[in-house]
């Protein structure tokens, strides 16, 4: 691949809304799937020839099922509310990514084939035809949208710009015009079960390698079991914490968590990841057919429980749509909630007294948190309304001693985008993440100045893969991300309980 030349922003003092430059980021767009990927999820090869009458077809039907998708697209007074709240505008100036300018490139298709005054006085309303430059608007900007939901938050009308990114990717793998990184590893996950394409014997090898490294480190026989009929848990995570760091030591804080628990529990080599790249693409059925391998997995091994590892947009597919589209779970033990995260897992242990941490352990480090989207504005923990901004925060801080937060209107329901999230942490937009990750880098060279932060941990499998990456390009050490697990781990007292 031909080497993105760019320049990284310069980190503001004060941030401040940003001059706008035209065009800034027009030639940015991720490698198109090829037909054998667009093929093997159900989508045209390439686009069709009658492509517009196919999209607007589409539209028509998200139109019909999606009562949201046309309120959003009806209910924008312009108010100018969210122009600047998005990362991707912030990080690139180009006021096609101010959220309102994004949903318009949608809306004004909309407007020429769904409203009366858009198919009578087009240029009234703005309302125009979806031409060969209009789908490439698409295929760009909607490809510059990791469907964070922050600017909803700070919209009167709460329109959800991430809903219209959704249907707009919908349509274009509909009429043949996919993209590459997500239908690929969509169709690894058919195939092989996971995001990596790693197949059981592998699986297999790197978790009984794991095992003896912890043996080494620890001297304890702590266990990564795999297939294990008539355990307690089927814990689902990210494949990438089979592979890469941080994310690996976040899977040895888990497995010594079960360990020290006592609790019987398994990994599946059918159901071996915990990523859903069908809402990324707004596909509920793909959505669907994933999901679907975690409910057969359970069944088949006879779990009582599912516990998800720290993945962000799997927690939200998990929490908000495992039941609709792949349940019922009424199999399980009603007696735990379900599914349940590994934090709401862990953090009961920490009450129970289950498992005892020694903070010490983490005390060279000053650690910030980054609230990872999915699960900030997607998603809940535990019983309480913020159970996801509270109960990450309370195990960070009952395995260190020192747990600074980054400033406010950065974190909780207003955190910033990782700027990889959403189908877009690909190299072939390498630009677009380090440029969309300004507002939060700005976030921790804050805490960094002033509190001494030396790591941000985060619970989100791409969070932690795009820090790794992005954080050399603002000056940061690569291994500042650590994962919430591996703090876990560092602090665990494993032997006899006291
Ligand atoms: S959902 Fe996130 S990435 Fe998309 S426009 Fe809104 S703030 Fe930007
Ligand atoms: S804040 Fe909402 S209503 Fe205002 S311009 Fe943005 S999308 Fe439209």
């Amino acid at each position: 691949m031909a080497k993105v030349e760019f320049e990284t922003p310069k980190m503001r003092e004060y941030p401040v809304i940003p001059i706008i430059h035209a065009d800034a980021m027009a030639h940015s767009q991720p490698f198109v799937a090829s037909s054998q990927h667009q093929e093997s999820l159900g989508f045209p090869g390439q686009l069709v020839d009658n492509w517009k009458e196919v999209a607007i077809d589409k539209m028509g039907e998200l139109l019909t099922k999606y009562r949201s998708l046309k309120v959003y697209l009806d209910s924008c007074v312009k108010c100018g509310a969210c122009t600047d709240k998005c990362h991707y505008f912030q990080g690139t100036t180009d006021p096609k990514n101010m959220p309102v300018a994004r949903q318009d490139l949608f809306r004004k298709v909309y407007r020429r084939h769904f409203t009366f005054a858009g198919k009578y006085f087009p240029r009234l309303v703005g309302a125009e035809d979806l031409t060969e430059q209009v789908l490439g608007d698409w295929y760009k900007y909607f490809h510059q949208c990791s469907q964070c939901r922050r600017c909803s938050v700070f919209c009167p009308y709460g329109i959800d710009t991430a809903e219209i990114s959704m249907a707009a990717r919908e349509i274009m793998d509909t009429i043949g015009k996919g993209q590459k990184y997500c239908n690929e590893i969509i169709g690894k996950v058919h195939k092989i079960g996971n995001n990596l394409g790693l197949p059981e014997p592998a699986l297999a090898d790197t978790l009984q390698g794991l095992e003896e490294d912890i043996k080494d480190d620890t001297g304890f026989d702590v266990r990564l079991p795999l297939d294990v009929k008539g355990a307690d848990v089927l814990l689902v995570t990210p494949s990438a914490d089979f592979f890469a760091e941080p994310h690996i030591d976040g899977l040895i804080g888990y497995a010594k968590v079960f360990h020290q628990a006592g609790i019987s529990w398994t990994l599946s080599s059918y159901a071996s990841e915990a990523a859903n790249f069908g809402m990324f693409i707004g596909s509920y059925d793909q959505m669907k057919k994933i999901a679907e391998r975690v409910r057969t997995a359970a069944l088949e091994l006879g779990v009582k429980r599912i516990i998800v590892g720290e993945c962000g947009h799997a927690w939200r597919v998990a929490y908000s749509f495992w039941n609709t589209l792949a349940g019922p779970f009424d199999f399980l033990d009603p007696r735990y909630p379900s599914p349940q995260h590994i934090i709401e897992f862990t953090s009961d242990l920490i009450d129970s007294g289950g498992i005892t941490l020694d903070k010490e352990a983490n005390d060279n480090r000053i650690v910030t948190f980054h609230d990872s989207c999915n699960v900030a504005r997607a998603s809940r923990m535990g019983n309480l309304p913020g159970g996801q901004f509270e109960l990450p925060r309370k195990v960070i801080k009952a395995a260190c001693n020192h747990f600074v937060d980054m400033p406010a209107d950065t974190i909780r329901e207003k955190t910033y985008c990782c700027g990889g999230g959403g189908g877009l942490l690909t190299d072939d937009l390498l630009e677009l993440r380090v440029k969309g990750a300004l507002p939060r880098m700005e976030a921790l060279k804050h805490v960094v100045d002033n509190n001494g932060v030396n790591n941000v941990a985060a619970i989100c499998a791409i969070c932690k893969s795009q820090y790794s990456k992005v954080l050399p390009y603002y000056g940061f050490p690569r291994d500042m991300i650590v994962s919430v697990h591996q703090l876990v781990s560092n602090a665990i007292v494993l032997g006899d309980k006291q």
